[in-house]
C-alpha cells in the first residue's frame, strides 16, 4: 500500500514514512493509494476480539511484520480497563459505543496509545530521534501526552488555548512531568493553535532539521486505528439485533472521528448512514446540509474538544468527493483561504452526500440530552457524546440500529454534569487523583515565531 497527497506534489509514500511525516510536504494530507473492499470477510470478522479484529484491519493498511504488529497492537490496548477495549451498551432505543476505557478517558486513546508504539517500533530500528509537535482543543493533548510520555528518542510539544480548555483537561496534560514533555498555553484559540503547527510544519528546514513529527488527527494512523471499532460495534449490534445495517451518530470537531467512520463504510461496512453532529461551531453540518464550507467565529462551548472551525481531516474527505482530483482540491482549498468560502453542489439526489446526515445541537438542548438519558436510563454522558446523541434522535430508524460514540467519560465535564441534572454525579478515580498532582506549563503568545523560537532552545539545552 502506497501512500499520496492530497495535494498530489509529493511522492507516493510508505506507511512508516507516511505515519512520521504527519503532513505531507506539498502542504496536503496523506491517503491510502487505495480502500481494501472486505464486505466477503464480514462473516470471519465478526467472530474476532477487538484486538484481532485490530491486527486483521490494520495490516490492510501497514507494512509491519506481523508478529510485530501482533505485538504492537496487544500492548497498546492493554492499558485499557475493559476486557472488550471499546465496549456496546445498549441504551432505550440507541446504542453507546464507550471509546473512554483508556488511560485518559477519551476516544483519542485508541489511537494515541497505538501510534506511541508505532512510533517507538520504527525509531528503535533506525536509532532517530522524534519531535512530536501537537496542537490540542483539550482531548488530544492528554491522550497524545499519555501515548509517548517517558519513552525515549522522543519529545513532545503540545499547544493548547491558553485558558479554553477545561481544567480537568488542563492538568491531565501539565501534571505529566516528564522530561520529554513540554505543555505550551498559547494565548488565542484552538484554531491559532491549528494555525501555528501548520506554519511550522510547512517551514521545512526546520521541520527537517528537528525531525518533526504529527500526532493530531491528520496523522494516517490515527485514522486507522479508529476505523477497527466501527467495524467492532457495527458487529456487536448485528450479533445482538439480528440488524444487517447500522447507522452511526458522531459527534464532530475535526472531521477525524467520522472520517474513520466513511472509510469504514468505503471497505464494505454496512453503514447506511453517518449521522454527523456538531455543537455550535457548525461549518461542517452546514456543508452537509448546503453544500458550502465556510468558517465562522468560533464559540467556547460545553464541549471543547469541538470548538473548532476548520477541520483539519475535512482535506481528505473533500479530496474524495472532488474524485480523487489534487488540481480541485487545491483549487478548492485556496478559494477557502483566500475568501474562508467555497461551495459544491448537491448531487441528483439533492443532498451533498446521502450516506452523511448532519445537524448541530445548541448547549441547551445538549444538556437536556444529558438530563433525559441520565432520567430515563440512569446512564450519564459526557456533553460531547451529548451533542451526537441528541443529533442521533432526528435519524432513528426500527430496523437500522442507531449507535452513538461515546467519545469521553463524563467525570472529564463534571461542571456540565451539574448543569444538567444539578448534581455532581461523574466520578472517576483517575480525574480525583488529579487535583493534588504538581503541574508545570509555558505560556506563549500566538505567534509562530514565539513558539518556534521555545521549541528549538528545549531541544538544544
Ligand atoms: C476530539 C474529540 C471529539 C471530536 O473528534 P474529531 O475527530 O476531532 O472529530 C469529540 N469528542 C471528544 C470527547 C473529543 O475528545
Amino acid at each position: 500500500m502506497k501512500y499520496i497527497s492530497t495535494r498530489g506534489k509529493t511522492a507516493p509514500a510508505t506507511f512508516g514514512d507516511a505515519v512520521m511525516m504527519g503532513l505531507a510536504p506539498d502542504g496536503g494530507l496523506l491517503l491510502p493509494d487505495d480502500i481494501p473492499f472486505i464486505a466477503n470477510r464480514i462473516d470471519e470478522l465478526r467472530k474476532l476480539p477487538y484486538q484481532r479484529l485490530a491486527y486483521e484491519i490494520i495490516r490492510l493498511y501497514a507494512d509491519i511484520p506481523d508478529s510485530e504488529l501482533r505485538k504492537m497492537v496487544k500492548l497498546s490496548y492493554s492499558t485499557f480497563t475493559h476486557k472488550e477495549v471499546t465496549p456496546v451498551v445498549n441504551v432505550g432505543d440507541v446504542w453507546f459505543l464507550e471509546l473512554f476505557h483508556g488511560p485518559t478517558l477519551a476516544f483519542k486513546d485508541v489511537a494515541l496509545q497505538f501510534l506511541g508504539n508505532l512510533f517507538e517500533y520504527k525509531l528503535s530500528r533506525t536509532g532517530r530521534e522524534l519531535n512530536i509537535l501537537a496542537a490540542t482543543s483539550g482531548d488530544t493533548g492528554s491522550a497524545a501526552i499519555c501515548g509517548v510520555r517517558g519513552r525515549k528518542h522522543i519529545r513532545i510539544f503540545v499547544m493548547h488555548p491558553h485558558g479554553r480548555v477545561s481544567s480537568i483537561q488542563e492538568r491531565q496534560m501539565t501534571s505529566v512531568l516528564d522530561a520529554n514533555v513540554f505543555n505550551i498555553a498559547v494565548d488565542g484559540t484552538f484554531d491559532d493553535c491549528q494555525g501555528i503547527l501548520k506554519d511550522v510544519f510547512n517551514d521545512l528546514s526546520f521541520k527537517d532539521r528537528y525531525a518533526l513529527g504529527a500526532v493530531n488527527s491528520i496523522n494516517w494512523a490515527r485514522v486507522l486505528a479508529q476505523i477497527v471499532y466501527y467495524f467492532y460495534a457495527a458487529f456487536r449490534v448485528m450479533d445482538k439485533t439480528g440488524r444487517m445495517r447500522v447507522r452511526f451518530a458522531v459527534p464532530t470537531g475535526n472531521f477525524g472521528d467520522i472520517f474513520a467512520g466513511y472509510i469504514a463504510a468505503r471497505m464494505g461496512l454496512p453503514v447506511s448512514k453517518l449521522v454527523l453532529a456538531t455543537n455550535e461551531n457548525d461549518i461542517l453540518s452546514r456543508f452537509f446540509n448546503t453544500g458550502v464550507y465556510s468558517a465562522g467565529k468560533v464559540h467556547a462551548t460545553i464541549s471543547p474538544s469541538m470548538d473548532i472551525q476548520v477541520a483539519s481531516n475535512f482535506e481528505r474527505y473533500l479530496f474524495y468527493k472532488l474524485g480523487s482530483d489534487p488540481v480541485k482540491l487545491a483549487a478548492a482549498m485556496d478559494d477557502f483561504k483566500r475568501s474562508g468560502r467555497f461551495a459544491i453542489s448537491p448531487g441528483a439526489s439533492g443532498a451533498v452526500d446521502p450516506l452523511f446526515a448532519a445537524d448541530s445541537a445548541t448547549t441547551d438542548s445538549t444538556l437536556s440530552t444529558i438530563r433525559r438519558y441520565y432520567v430515563k436510563h440512569k446512564y450519564l454522558m459526557d456533553p460531547h457524546t451529548a451533542v451526537g446523541a441528541g443529533v442521533a434522535r432526528m435519524w432513528l430508524d426500527d430496523s437500522e440500529p442507531m449507535i452513538c460514540l461515546a467519545t469521553a467519560h463524563p467525570a472529564k465535564f463534571p461542571q456540565a454534569i451539574i448543569d444538567a441534572i444539578g448534581k455532581d454525579a461523574a466520578h472517576h478515580p483517575e480525574m480525583q487523583k488529579l487535583e493534588k498532582m504538581p503541574t508545570r506549563m509555558e505560556v506563549l503568545p500566538a505567534s509562530v515565531e514565539a513558539v518556534r523560537s521555545y521549541i528549538e532552545r528545549q531541544i538544544n539545552k
